[in-house]
């Protein structure tokens, strides 16, 4: 699944923005990871992004890659998605959006919703301390997975 390249592109030039902004170091390198992740819709792990950076930049380690991305989600350049099933999730997308996660692919696709958006925090969540965020999870079966149980199905009762 690939995002427009205009939309990389003005993610990725935003990125070199907000790191010269903040006086990070823009390598190549680092740039290429980011890319990865942006041109992503599936908010994928390190070890997808390291197989796919790897395919055009040989020279980069798979500890680089791992790095790289605890470094740019601790300055909050890209967003930890909780782990839904073994390994943690990474998303270029860090504007206000909402996840759909399949339960049985583990697919993570962002949707967008004003009303979501402006959801009051309930007293009961305020008072467990400071709200930085709120980002709704809606679980169920992709389409995907549905009509390939579908097809199934299909096929056993021919
Ligand atoms: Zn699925
Ligand atoms: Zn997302």
């Amino acid at each position: 699944m690939a995002r427009s390249r205009t939309e990389v592109d003005r993610r990725v030039q935003e990125f070199v923005q907000t790191c010269r902004r903040r006086e990070l170091k823009v390598t190549h390198q680092r740039m290429e990871i980011f890319r990865e992740l942006a041109a992503s819709e599936a908010h994928p792990d390190a070890e997808t992004v390291f197989q796919a950076v790897a395919g055009r930049v040989p020279s980069i380690s798979r500890d680089t890659v791992y790095r790289t991305l605890s470094t740019l989600e601790a300055e909050g350049l890209i967003r930890r998605v909780e782990p839904v099933f073994e390994s943690v999730r990474y998303d270029a997308n860090v504007g206000r959006h909402h996840h759909f996660v399949c339960k049985v692919c583990g697919a993570i696709r962002d949707f967008y919703s004003e009303a979501f958006d402006s959801l009051p925090v309930p007293p009961s969540a305020e008072s467990l301390g400071q709200i930085d965020s709120v980002q709704v999870q809606i679980r169920g079966i992709c389409s995907t997975c549905t009509h390939g149980k579908e097809a199934m199905r299909n096929r056993g009762s021919r």
